[in-house]
């Protein structure tokens, strides 16, 4: 077989066989596969798509591509949860400690920044000595001594995907279902989860524009883990306008501590504990929803989740001093405060404006293994549906570079809608 054979019949809007998606897989993984053979194969599985057939054989031979883990003997019920992408979603930094206090052991692996869209381990890695390549004996080590882990791919768990991800992020290959579906539960299988909540992004500033695309992914997903024998739930959630308020790496951390602490953004914090009721549901730590809000409603009040995350960042050897006092965080040079130039009500506040706008500040990748930027981003002030007077701050910018500050002002102003009348807050969730 050779690649060149199989990028073609993919050119040509064929249908691979499962041979060729494993020869493919098997030989990016070992390096046998050049950069940019995969490159162009992603591209053509961009434009001409794949059948729920192929996805499935891609995402097995991805999670074949490493370790598969068997928690078996390690946790009762293998818990976790998964995003598809958003801006300012910071959202596993503070469900994963909130349900572990609540009673559920959670190990997951997460991904980097992909496009426009922020990464958990970036993110965790502006936490001075956070490590995020753990083996899959630390893996279940730290499962079972401390009941919390937050890694990325490694050698060991879905190599490939690690691979994929990270040339996807820099050939505008992002947006495609069947890469999603595989990438994602190709994670989700190799760490061994049995039970998946999956939250699926869907608007301007989402891999999933419209409500019908995020409901094939959400499908395609969950038939995938049936195939594979795993629970999934799906949740479609808003992602029209940024999730909370501060996008950038550094700055997400420091608003999920506010939140572990009861005082994030009040749309981020409901977020988060919608996520978290249905992960105690599935995981039989509560009974119903309502039970697992209360739940994950107390554990943030008692202290306990914020706990819960120290024990996190200490297992792998992160600096529990800049969690409690995140004024350690190092603070971008510049920091402008940019005020509304007209009052009236906001009507839009385009996150994918804000997520290119955050990469060109050099929070995200232009090329792979560039290093990202932790320090720099933004802190939109305002939702859709906010009244705003003139004068009054709109949002926040942090930026190691003057260029680069006067160009994303210039991209947030035109991120932002405005309309004389009033105009109806956007819902978290749809489905
Ligand atoms: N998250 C992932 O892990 N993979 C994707 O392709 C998109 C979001």
């Amino acid at each position: 077989m050779r690649a060149v054979d199989i990028i073609v019949k993919k050119r040509q809007k064929l249908e691979l066989t499962s041979e060729e998606i494993k020869f493919f897989v098997d030989g990016f993984t070992h390096s046998q596969i050049p950069d940019y053979q995969v490159s162009a194969w992603a591209m053509a599985v961009l434009l001409n798509g794949m059948t729920a057939r192929e996805t499935t054989d891609l995402t097995l031979a991805m999670a074949r591509s490493g370790e598969i883990l068997d928690l078996s003997g390690v946790v009762d019920i293998a818990l976790d949860k998964h995003s598809s992408g958003g801006v300012g979603d910071k959202t596993t930094l503070v469900v994963l400690p909130v349900v572990v206090a609540c009673g559920l052991p959670v190990g997951k692996m997460s991904g980097r920044g992909l496009g426009f869209s922020g990464g958990t381990l970036d993110k965790m890695e502006s936490i001075p000595g956070f490590r995020v390549n753990m083996t899959t004996e630390e893996f279940k080590k730290q499962l079972k001594k401390d009941g919390i882990v937050l890694t990325g791919q490694s050698l060991d768990l879905a190599p490939a995907d690690g691979k994929l991800y990270a040339l996807r992020d820099v050939t505008g290959t992002v947006q495609s279902i069947p890469l999603i579906a595989s990438s994602i539960m190709s994670k989700k299988i190799a760490a061994g989860a049995q039970a998946i909540v999956l939250d699926i992004k869907v608007g301007l500033g989402a891999f999933m524009e419209t409500l019908d695309d995020a409901r094939r992914l959400a499908t395609l997903m969950t038939d995938i883990g049936r195939l594979a024998g795993r629970k999934v739930v799906t949740l479609l959630s808003d992602m029209n306008q940024p999730l909370g308020q501060a996008v950038g790496n550094s700055l997400e951390v420091i608003e999920a501590i506010d939140t572990l602490h009861g005082h994030g953004p009040s749309d981020f914090h409901e977020h988060c504990i919608q996520v978290s009721a249905h992960m105690l549901v599935m995981g039989k730590g509560a009974t119903d929803l309502e039970s697992g809000r209360r739940m994950a409603e107390a554990v943030i009040a008692s202290g306990a989740a914020f706990e819960k995350f120290r024990v996190l960042v200490r297992a792998q050897g992160g600096d529990v001093a800049y969690l409690d006092n995140p004024g350690n965080f190092p603070k971008a040079k510049h920091i402008e405060v940019v005020n509304a130039n007209r009052s009236g009500n906001l009507s839009q506040v385009n996150a994918r404006m804000i997520g290119e706008a955050s990469v060109l500040l050099g929070a995200g990748r232009g090329v792979k293994g560039d290093p990202v930027d932790h320090a720099v981003g933004f802190v939109i002030h305002h939702k859709v549906g906010d009244h705003i007077k003139v004068g009054k701050p709109l949002f926040t910018i942090y930026a190691n570079d003057v260029t680069r500050q006067t160009n994303a002002r210039k991209s947030l102003q035109s991120a932002f809608g405005w309309s004389e009348k009033p105009v109806a807050p956007l819902p978290l969730f749809y489905e």
